[in-house]
């Protein structure tokens, strides 16, 4: 009747009768039917009084569309017709609110057809602008991300580029599951978040692939200590900078640290120079004690072999008869004597040493009287060396305070001083000894007239080994150990050996050492 014969009145009854008679569930589908044959037939109020019948019942699915959604379009379509604008203006304001705000779960060209419906009713009535601009809005930011939904699903890539925003999105393979977000969404509620929890120090910018910034307010050139990162997600890269808010702080820390590392350098370069220096200075030692060593070695063999040549010519005269005079006689074997007693002193002086040299030599301390100890030591001396025709002139004044020493080790030192004094003092006929008391101290010293030491030989006497240049050591026998020994026996005892000399006029060698400590106050 509706359809085929057009017969709208005898519809119309047959719709309202079966209203009357069939279940809950059918009357929305009945109540759409009546209100539709109405309209057909121009009885427009009617028709809408049906369509306001049926908003009110709950919500039941006609032909793919929600009842309600089908009563209030024919309402505002309606009330078009009747050129209602106040009647339009209020359906179409809400119907477009509903249907933007995703009341009805569409398919989109419905949605479409439906939205671009109501716009035109809402421009026709003239709605209030700024809710309606705002719901378009809202409603073309959903559409924008729907395109980009469905390019994806065509084309996944991370970064999606509509026409008026942009998109990124993300998924999973298995099960499919993805979200698309826009970049406005993420600058306005997620960069912030992030950016902000970093601290108030720091500023930040994002830009999108197509260079606007999306958030955060670059300047056109880059801060400084700007860092930019490209983050990339899909073919173009997005861009995210950095930049301290407060660049004179990190200025302040870099010229600090430089300032620090600066100071390094030069230190560790000091270091480097200074420990340079001290291994050159080892070295050269090391390599000048190897030269003396080898020196050593050829000097002792040559001092061994001349007194025991020595001692063999004069044995083999005396052997041989030749000499029948009693007194050459005896001064042969004085002079045997002599040489036997420099032998002795040298293999004392050469095993003084290395045991030295081992840290082995033990002194064995006893009070001394340094008086008569001296006295005996110089006589003894003097018989030695008398046939040479050297003279010892002797002050060794009484009751010198007494001293804790070795006097066998202290004495080898003395001796050493002495027979320096006259080695090193060719054509002079006599040499000094000086005994006497100091401030808690005695003092030996023993002086010659002799050659001298130059400053810079002065240096090194007291080094094992060591022989000062010159023709005179070339001439005078020694193996460089006697100063050496002397020096460690004094300190052995506490005490202290110093040298004066001038070139040409003669050396002193002064030793000190301290007097014994007085038990008791007696
Ligand atoms: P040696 O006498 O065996 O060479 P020493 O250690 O006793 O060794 O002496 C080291 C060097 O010091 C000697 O080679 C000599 O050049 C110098 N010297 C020592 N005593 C004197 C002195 N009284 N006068 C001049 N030079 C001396």
């Amino acid at each position: 009747m509706e359809i085929v014969q057009k017969n709208y009145e005898r519809a119309i009854s047959t719709y309202r009768r079966l209203l009357d008679s069939v279940s809950a569930g059918l009357r929305p589908l009945l109540l759409q039917r009546l209100a539709r044959t109405l309209r057909k037939a121009g009885r427009l109020e009617e028709s809408a009084a049906v369509y306001r019948d049926l908003q009110r019942l709950d919500t039941v699915w006609i032909a793919g569309l929600p009842s309600d959604l089908i009563a209030r379009s024919e309402l505002s379509s309606l009330a078009a017709e009747r050129g209602d604008t106040a009647e339009l203006q209020a359906y179409a304001l809400a119907f477009y609110r509903d249907l933007a705000g995703g009341k009805w779960l569409l398919d989109k060209p419905r949605y479409l057809y439906y939205s671009d419906r109501s716009r035109s009713w809402c421009r026709e009535s003239q709605v209030a602008e700024v809710e309606f601009n705002d719901l378009r809005m809202t409603e073309e930011r959903k559409l924008a991300l729907s395109r980009a939904a469905e390019n994806f699903l065509v084309q996944p890539a991370r970064v999606l580029s509509g026409e008026a925003d942009v998109h990124l999105a993300f998924w999973q393979a298995d099960p499919f599951a993805a979200v698309v977000l826009s970049a406005s969404f993420l600058g306005s509620n997620w960069w912030p978040q992030v950016l902000s929890a970093k601290g108030e120090d720091i500023d930040a910018a994002l830009f999108s692939p197509d260079g606007r910034a999306l958030f955060g307010s670059p300047s056109a050139e880059p801060p400084p200590f700007a860092v930019i990162q490209d983050i990339r997600a899909g073919q173009a890269p997005w861009r995210l900078q950095v930049w301290p808010r407060q660049p004179a702080a990190i200025n302040a820390e870099i010229r600090q640290r430089q300032t620090l590392s600066l100071t390094m350098l030069v230190f560790v370069g000091a270091l480097l120079l200074f420990g340079g220096a001290i291994t050159l200075r080892i070295v050269r030692r090391e390599m000048e004690i190897a030269r003396l060593r080898a020196d050593f070695v050829s000097t002792v063999s040559h001092e061994f072999r001349s007194p025991l040549t020595g001692i063999r010519q004069l044995a083999e005269m005396l052997l041989d008869g030749r000499t029948t005079d009693r007194e050459k006689q005896r001064g042969y074997f004085r002079m045997i004597v002599e040489e036997s007693d420099r032998l002795t002193r040298l293999v004392e002086n050469i095993l003084d040493f290395s045991r030295m040299e081992e840290g082995r030599r033990e002194y064995k301390f006893e009070p001394l009287n340094p008086t008569p100890w001296l006295r005996k030591l110089v006589a003894d001396f003097k018989s030695e060396i008398a046939a040479n025709g050297v003279a010892i002139e002797a002050n060794i004044p009484d009751g010198l305070p007494p001293i804790s020493a070795d006097g066998q080790a202290l004495g080898s030192a003395v001796r050493n001083l002495l027979d320096n004094a006259v080695k090193y003092s060719p054509g002079q006929k006599t040499v000094w000894l000086d005994a006497g008391a100091e401030e808690g101290a005695i003092r030996i010293a023993v002086r010659d007239r002799g050659v001298g030491i130059s400053e810079q030989d002065r240096k090194h006497i007291f080094d094992r080994f060591y022989r000062a240049g010159g023709d005179i050591s070339k001439r005078v026998k020694g193996a460089g150990l006697g100063l050496s020994l002397v020096q460690h026996i004094v300190s052995a005892h506490g005490g202290t050996v110093e040298c004066r000399s001038r070139v040409g006029e003669g050396s002193t060698f002064t030793i000190r050492l301290p007097a014994a400590q007085v038990k008791g106050g007696g």
